[in-house]
């Protein structure tokens, strides 16, 4: 049991875009989204069951996202008169580190920037931030001077594992917000620039007052087995000869998850699975994916790749991936990766550990 998320579908509803989630009497914004930040928050803390692929590097976060809060009339104006707010930086999506830390300078210390964005308070205290501060993104064009020779400025797939989940959290928060923005310039009814309102969550039309919310995109990735409990694994057309990973793709308009997984399955290996069980997601924000993931069972069959964006797809035994790695013929996702995570997870282990006996 999962407090205030019992079902999976609960779990999905945070893909639905707040202006289109018909069944939230909220809006979007009430009790989906609340239940949302408790559940994770009470994952974090260890009091909830996690789903079967366990903690996620890039799903850790634990702030509270303010979204009732980060409406607040002249929002910044008080945030930075409030001493204790934070602020992350962000510039070509790296921001600063300082011996594995984050760096949150004091707001006391940072210009207030034209368009800063909300991120949300802490919720878990640390010696030096206690709980219910506030953080806000200020981004820049280039990367800052390094302020000490300890800091240097790193990506979100560089920092996040050695972060803590706080801030790795608000790191991948920052770099998907930063990327709608990047990417959301206009109003798509009428084309004229638009306007960051509601902490940064929210861009608005002045010339219709249309209201265009933050963009996320689902994408599922699964781990595909048949009847003797091999996996199936694919090499990207686009990838380096020899690295497998599970096969991947964006969920379309009108589809459901369980579909996308059948679809996406059959379209890279000719393979036809049947059903598809949710284990876990985690936000991929390069540039704006939610990745959903799932297994799938197969009958025997032999795949065929489609040969555009798949090279070569087959099945592979635990001992095969397990020889194959050792001995450098075969590479597969790295540590951040949900694909890394679903592969272990059917391999019983980290793959640089033997499989356990008795397992194909
Ligand atoms: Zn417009």
């Amino acid at each position: 049991m999962r407090p205030n998320v019992p079902d999976g579908e609960s779990l999905l509803a945070i893909t639905i875009p707040p202006e289109k989630c018909s069944e939230c009497p909220f809006g979007g914004a009430g009790p989906y989204r609340r239940n949302m930040t408790q559940a994770v928050g009470m994952q974090a803390a260890g009091t909830a069951s996690l789903p079967p692929l366990g903690s996620l590097p890039l799903a850790r976060g634990t702030a509270d996202r303010g979204s009732t809060f980060r409406t607040t009339p002249d929002l910044f104006d008080r945030l930075w008169e409030e001493p204790g707010t934070r602020i992350l930086h962000l510039a070509q999506l790296r921001a600063p580190v300082q011996q594995r830390r984050l760096v949150l300078s004091p707001v006391s210390e940072v210009a207030r920037p034209e368009n800063p964005i909300y991120l949300g308070s802490t919720v878990e205290p640390t010696p030096d931030l206690p709980s219910g501060t506030h953080i806000v993104l200020v981004q820049y064009e280039e990367v800052q001077p390094e302020v000490s020779p300890e800091e240097s400025w790193v990506t979100l797939r560089d920092a996040a594992a050695e972060l803590t989940p706080q801030e790795s959290g608000l790191f991948v928060e920052a770099v998907a917000i930063s990327n709608w923005h990047a990417t959301h310039t206009h109003c798509p009814r009428c084309g004229q620039r638009t306007d960051p309102i509601d902490g940064g969550w929210v861009r608005r039309c002045p010339a219709d007052e249309s209201q265009h919310f933050p963009r996320t995109d689902p994408a599922i990735i699964v781990t595909v087995t048949d009847e003797e409990d091999r996996l199936l694994l694919g090499s990207s057309a686009a990838w380096p000869e020899n690295r497998f990973s599970t096969l991947a793709g964006f969920v379309e308009p009108g589809e459901s998850l369980e579909a996308a997984v059948i679809r996406e399955v059959e379209e890279e290996s000719g393979i036809v699975v049947h059903s598809p069980t949710y284990l876990g997601s985690q936000p991929w924000p390069f540039p704006a994916s939610l990745m959903l993931g799932f297994t799938a069972r197969a009958s025997h069959a032999e795949p065929v790749a489609d040969g555009v964006e798949i090279r070569e797809v087959r099945w592979f035994t635990r001992e095969e991936l397990f020889v194959g790695l050792r001995e450098e013929r075969l590479s597969v996702a790295s540590g951040a990766s949900i694909a890394r995570a679903l592969i272990e997870n059917w391999y019983g282990g980290p793959l640089d550990e033997e499989p356990s006996a008795g397992r194909p």
